[in-house]
């Protein structure tokens, strides 16, 4: 990380490894969850001492708590594939999996030079994913921060988009108190000027 500090870069993006989309057909790229954590909780002191900001997908709603899993509506971007079918999903790009499908939003016609984009689909979308329906997140601290992972992930794990994997569910609760456990030793050590002396 210094090495990269040193070349004047000032933010990294750090997630576990996805089975789908890129990572299709490398199970054995899969993280111990208590591994990564641990990982994770070193790259935050690491990147404190050489002025890196670190992000994780796991603590982008530390700012903006929300209940709606995916990420992809922020800017209501959507990927095009090589062959011209269009994805709601960031993650399961060029992927005819379940989640590929479910989440694709666009077929092309070839022969017409067209695509046929489906807004409807992509209304639902939008507005699909919401944690608030998760029975297993319910009582959750993190639930609006996490927001019951991702349905991508969720349907390749457990063939749900609303049952969250475990797994996954351990690293989000791990990165997140370990970035509150930061941030809290971070102001702790600074002086507040209202106080008395
Ligand atoms: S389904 Fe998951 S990987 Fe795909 S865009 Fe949504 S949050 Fe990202
Ligand atoms: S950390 Fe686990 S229980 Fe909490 S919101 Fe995420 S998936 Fe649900």
């Amino acid at each position: 990380m210094w090495y990269l500090a040193g070349l004047g870069i000032d933010i990294l993006h750090f997630e576990p490894f996805a089975p789908f989309g890129r990572g299709s057909g490398f199970p054995e790229s899969e993280v111990n969850p208590d591994d990564y954590v641990r990982g994770f909780a070193e790259a935050l002191d690491v990147a404190a001492e050489c002025g890196v900001s670190v992000t994780e997908f796991g603590l982008f709603h530390l700012q903006m708590p929300r209940n709606q899993q995916c990420f992809a509506h922020y800017a209501s971007r959507f990927v095009v594939n090589p062959d011209g079918r269009l994805t709601f999903c960031l993650g399961a790009q060029d992927d005819n999996t379940q989640p590929g499908n479910m989440l694709g939003v666009g077929t092309p016609d070839i022969d017409m030079g067209t695509v046929h984009f489906e807004v409807d689909k992509v209304r639902r979308l939008q507005t699909g994913f919401n944690v608030e329906k998760i029975e297993w997140c319910n009582s959750c601290s993190a639930k609006h921060l996490c927001c019951g992972i991702c349905p991508a992930h969720n349907i390749l794990r457990t063939g749900d988009a609303g049952s969250p994997d475990s797994r996954l569910c351990s690293i989000r609760k791990g990165i997140l108190r370990e970035a509150l456990l930061q941030m809290w030793k971070h102001s702790a050590a600074v002086e507040d000027p209202m106080r008395e002396t």
